[in-house]
């Protein structure tokens, strides 16, 4: 007790003395550096919340906030602002996906690929990763997996502190699984013995998951990610079947309510999905087999279906993955493509999700075009990965819209989205935070 009063007057004095030196020292410099200000000249805007696409617009950005947006012609721009020239271009919010996985790639899914590389190997090989997501106009992901826990919540503190590029990132640390379940790693024999981070997450019985949450959350977790159902790309697991009860569910729902966390859940079968909606969830990811009953449900509660239809060609085109892996693929996406059409009519909100690392890092914009065959305006589309997306992440006050006081998260593509989706496939500029981190004439 003595020892710590005397640090605490040792600190105090410390800092008293800082002030101080401060003080003096701000007497003599000139004035604090202000923010600096830069204003983008955007030949068009689209404004997500109003579905509406405005010519000549400028947006200003001050520091790392947006500060004004209008017509060309009557927004003040400050005298010492720095422009960048869009005028060829069509401005949009910063994308956010909402299922990747960025940590791992297509390889990572082999049988006890997870075991073949350490932890910091996986890092560094995510920094790529990190950096094509952001180019390809993503400025924010939830990152809902990695088999090797937290090394999801490393790369976003590394992309926080400026070391790496990439975008801002909702991490989940670990799989919350069963024993063997969809996000254990399985196909091992029997007296292999994992060490503890590729097995954190996995928890049976509602005591066990709530120790396993609450550690996953001590440990950085911006989100839970549960597995209530088995997989498509885990070896020997069922797609349709349930894994986690209604109980263990609720038990993580609650211990992450607890910190201000969501839950997502992977769920393909539909018994596991709506226990896991009944469990107060936030999404339900792939959703491949939800039924009426259970979309009527998802309607009801505000619950997000993450949909990933796009995923199924790059798993079609892995020569690599397990006959078992194909034959699972095929039926869960026919089966997938009718519950995203069914969610459409129904109003079931949907946000973007696409996988990546079963789709290749920065291939992430090629799904707007498949929601968009699937039956989707371009505007819903695009709105999935805005305002949507940023309801689902809880960052609605930050992102998902160009406003003021919003986070400048901006990006550009060259042609009109709302004419031709394809071109969020090609984004040519990206502000993350105020910084430019692509700009392409
Ligand atoms: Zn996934």
């Amino acid at each position: 007790m003595k020892g710590n009063t005397t640090r605490l007057l040792v600190c105090f004095t410390g800092v008293l003395a800082a002030i101080l030196l401060a003080g003096a020292s701000a007497g003599a410099a000139p004035q604090k550096e202000l923010p600096r200000i830069v204003v983008l000249r955007c030949g068009r805007l689209l404004d997500v919340k109003r579905g509406t696409l405005e010519r000549n617009q400028v947006i200003v950005v001050t520091g790392n906030t947006i500060t004004a947006v209008g017509p060309a012609a009557t927004v003040r721009i400050p005298e010492s602002a720095e422009t960048m020239d869009l005028s060829r271009a069509t401005c949009l919010p910063g994308l956010a996906d909402m299922h990747t996985h960025l940590i791992d790639d297509a390889e990572g899914y082999a049988v006890a690929g997870p075991l073949t590389r350490s932890g910091a190997q996986l890092a560094f090989s995510s920094i790529p990763h990190a950096q094509a997501t952001l180019d390809a106009g993503f400025t924010s992901v939830r990152d809902v997996g990695t088999y090797r826990a937290f090394v999801d919540v490393a790369l976003r503190d590394a992309i926080n502190r400026g070391i790496v590029p990439g975008p801002r990132i909702q991490p989940a640390g670990a799989y919350v699984t069963i024993t063997g379940g969809a996000g254990a790693l399985t196909g091992l024999a029997p007296d292999v013995e994992l060490p503890r981070e590729l097995r954190f997450g996995v928890a049976d019985g509602t005591d066990q998951v709530r120790q396993r949450v609450r550690d996953i959350i001590r440990n950085g977790a911006g989100m839970i990610k549960v597995l209530a159902t088995g997989a498509v790309l885990t070896p020997g697991s069922t797609p349709g079947a349930q894994e986690f009860t209604e109980e263990e569910l609720r038990a993580a729902v609650e211990e992450a309510k607890k910190a201000g966390l969501k839950v997502a859940c992977h769920a393909h079968g539909a018994a596991g999905a709506k226990a896991a909606i009944r469990a107060g969830v936030a999404s339900i990811e792939h959703g491949s087999y939800l039924d009426e009953e259970a979309l009527q449900m998802m309607k009801e509660r505000g619950v997000f279906f993450v949909a990933d239809p796009y995923n199924s060609v790059a798993i079609y085109q892995n020569k690599s993955y397990l006959d078992e892996f194909m034959e699972k693929n095929r039926q869960t996406t026919e089966a997938q493509i009718r519950a995203f059409r069914r969610a459409l009519e129904l109003g079931v909100r949907i946000a973007y999700g696409t996988d990546a690392a079963v789709i290749p890092h920065g291939d992430n914009g090629r799904q707007f075009a498949t929601y968009v065959e699937l039956g989707m305006t371009p505007l819903q589309a695009i709105r999935t990965a805005t305002t949507e997306a940023a309801e689902l992440l809880g960052w609605s006050d930050r992102t998902g819209s160009i406003e003021p006081g919003k986070l400048a998260d901006i990006i550009a593509v060259r042609e009109n989205p709302l004419e031709n989706i394809r071109t969020l496939e090609q984004v040519v500029f990206v502000m993350k935070d105020g910084k430019v981190f692509k700009n392409e004439k």
